[in-house]
């Protein structure tokens, strides 16, 4: 949530902080803003309401010039999305520029405080009490020795704020008396530091720089880079020097364009045969019969001997999580629990040495799951990452762990990181269960089904203009159910989940035994009802709730399996998915889903990628 750009170099700085915030924009859209250091050190600032091409509109008319800035696209957390309250933040004397990924807790007595002192405020944002923190350090009698120099003053001042502040950031921060530096700072927010030649930039995520340089530091938590034209320092923010490790950026700009698709989230849905097959591939070898998860293999010992797996996710990825738990007890014969992260910690999670706690997350950076991570290791727990984005904090904070290599996920509603999950869940599943008690000929059977899975995505994917035709008439019904059964019910919340992010529609996902418990009152002509009926254990006792629907007049279109003719007694549509294994179903039986909400919000007239109060990776609690 929320996109930094910052640049320090010999080009001009607007350009490419506008190009940045375009290339993070999924991360946030309500409002934007830049803020550049010119030759004379001035520090002048431009802030826009909506889209980022909004901001670039208003830079057409005059452009900021200089070559060091610091940029922002918001997702409001404390005040309206107005552009008051956009980013960067100044402080009062109009000196220093702040942009802010995060929520600062203790804004108000700060801000009282700040206040008392002296300090004016402009607008209801918690981050403004940042510019006005550092400005009062930096400017306070006596703080420091004569003879320092503004930029030391500045960094030394930043390092003072911070350690005030109580919640989450990352930040850049700029200064007209200090024109030749910025620095960048995190606590639970992420922030990149692309190091190129002669030029820096500075932001949330891989995608503002992977256009400039394929080399980058990740900032840790708790860690400050101080970046200037003779190069940059990292240290803690109490100032402990940090040797960071510059890292190659996995992925390259191909993989975050649009191609020829309209929305990313279409992209993502049609990448999925490959993603998947990358996904598996180096994992699983047939001719061998075995699982390679290079991640965990050092931990394999504890897995064998885990008693008890506690996963926790968000969101989609707490989906997969569901899947999972069905995937775990049937194939490894391990007891799990699916918690929502930002539960977790809030119970007495019961948790010994022989726990693993498997943490989803596509970005790597979601506060909650990080925060649910954090609880479980300080418990004792072996803590497993399954995450997509390589080299953010889950990846490095877990003790180990298995990285989807799907590329990066551009579209706000996950769809190729939902079947990635399912995909590393399942191998994880596969090399616990393989080496406690699992045949190599049974192991054989999945392993074979698996590396099926990406060619009958794509034959699915070839029911597109079908699926599109065929929601088309429903697309004015306010209220759908998704039901399904064993591991459908996860894949019935997926579906839900789709259509209400991004086609504002309202449904529920439930288990379709549940529906006779309650929703069943909600049946009528105006129902859409999706019942998710691959040929499974439990086909026979799904049959029998579609027949419940039928009987009150109810709407049924159906996700089953090919070749499965008698379905159409009962639903008025069929998608139809391969036949595989049942613990496989999801992978398959979900694309249908993706497919049928991203038609029905094209339809809605709907922004796909950028839907309705939504961001992309969740980096506040
Ligand atoms: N809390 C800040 C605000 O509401 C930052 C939000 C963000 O991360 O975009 O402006």
């Amino acid at each position: 949530m929320c996109g930094i750009v910052a640049y320090l170099g010999d080009k001009q700085a607007e350009g490419i902080l506008v190009e940045g915030l375009k290339r993070l924009e999924y991360r946030g859209y309500d409002s934007s803003g830049a803020a550049v250091c010119n030759a004379d050190g001035q520090l002048n600032l431009v802030r826009s309401v909506g889209r980022i091409s909004n901001l670039a509109e208003k830079l057409d008319k005059g452009h900021l010039s200089g070559t060091a800035g610091i940029a922002h696209t918001r997702w409001a957390t404390h005040g309206a999305p107005v552009e008051k309250n956009a980013h960067p933040h100044l402080d009062h004397t109009g000196k220093i520029a702040v942009v802010h990924n995060g929520i600062i807790e203790n804004f108000g007595s700060l801000k009282k405080w700040l206040i008392s002192k002296g300090a004016t405020f402009h607008s209801d944002t918690d981050t403004e009490v940042i510019p006005n923190l550092i400005s009062h350090f930096y400017h306070k009698e006596g703080q420091f020795e004569s003879g320092t120099t503004n930029a030391k003053k500045l960094e030394m001042a930043t390092r003072l704020a911070l350690t005030e502040l109580v919640g989450t950031y990352g930040i850049t921060v700029i200064c007209s008396e200090s024109p030749d530096m910025i620095i960048a700072a995190r606590k639970g927010s992420p922030l990149v530091l692309g190091v190129g030649d002669g030029e820096y930039i500075i932001s949330s995520d891989a995608a503002a720089i992977v256009n400039h340089t394929s080399r980058a530091i990740y900032l840790g938590d708790n860690e400050m880079a101080v970046v200037t034209r003779d190069g940059y320092i990292t240290s803690t923010i109490d100032n402990i020097p940090v040797a960071s490790k510059v890292e190659k950026i996995e992925y390259t700009l191909d993989e975050i364009e649009l191609a020829n698709y309209k929305h990313y989230m279409e992209k993502e849905i049609f990448e999925q045969p490959d993603k998947i097959r990358a996904c598996l591939s180096g994992r699983i070898d047939l001719n061998e019969g075995s699982i390679k998860l290079g991640g965990v293999m050092d931990h394999a010992r504890e897995l064998v001997q885990a008693r008890k797996l506690n996963i926790t996710a968000c969101g989609t990825a707490w989906h997969a999580g569901l899947v999972a738990e069905y995937i775990m007890e049937e194939l490894a014969m391990l007891p799990t629990e699916v918690d929502y992260a930002s539960e977790f910690r809030y119970r007495n999670p019961i948790i010994d040495q022989n726990t693993l706690q498997v943490v989803i997350s596509q970005s790597g950076e979601t506060i909650d799951t990080l925060a649910a991570l954090r609880e479980a290791k300080n418990r004792g727990a072996l803590c497993i990452g399954v995450v997509n984005a390589v080299g953010s904090t889950i990846a490095r904070e877990t003790d180990c762990g298995v990285y989807l290599h799907v590329g990066p996920e551009i579209g706000v509603a996950s769809t190729k990181a939902f079947t990635g999950q399912v995909t590393v869940l399942t191998m994880l599943a596969l090399f616990i269960a393989r080496r406690r008690h699992m045949s190599q000929q049974k192991l054989h059977t999945y392993l074979d089904a698996l590396n099926r899975i990406p060619d009958q995505m794509a034959k699915i994917l070839e029911q597109n203009d079908y699926i599109r035709q065929t929601v088309e008439p429903y697309c004015d019904k306010e209220n759908w159910l998704f039901l399904g059964r064993g591991y459908q019910f996860p894949v019935a919340l997926e579906g839900a989940l789709k259509l209400k992010e991004i086609s504002y529609i309202h449904a529920e996902g439930m288990p379709a035994a549940e529906m006779k418990h309650g929703p069943i009152a909600l049946i009528t002509k105006e129902m859409p009802v999706v019942f998710i009926v691959p040929k499974c254990s439990q086909y026979d006792k799904i049959v029998s709730n579609m027949e419940e629907v039928r009987a009150r007049g109810g709407r049924i279109l159906a996700v089953a399996t090919e070749g499965d003719e008698d379905i159409k007694k009962y639903a008025e549509h069929v998608f139809y998915v391969p036949d595989t294994l049942e613990e496989l179903q999801p992978l398959l039986t979900v694309l249908p889903l993706q497919m049928l909400a991203y038609h029905a919000a094209v339809i809605r007239g709907h922004d796909v990628d950028k839907p309705r109060n939504l961001a992309k990776s969740v980096t506040v609690e």
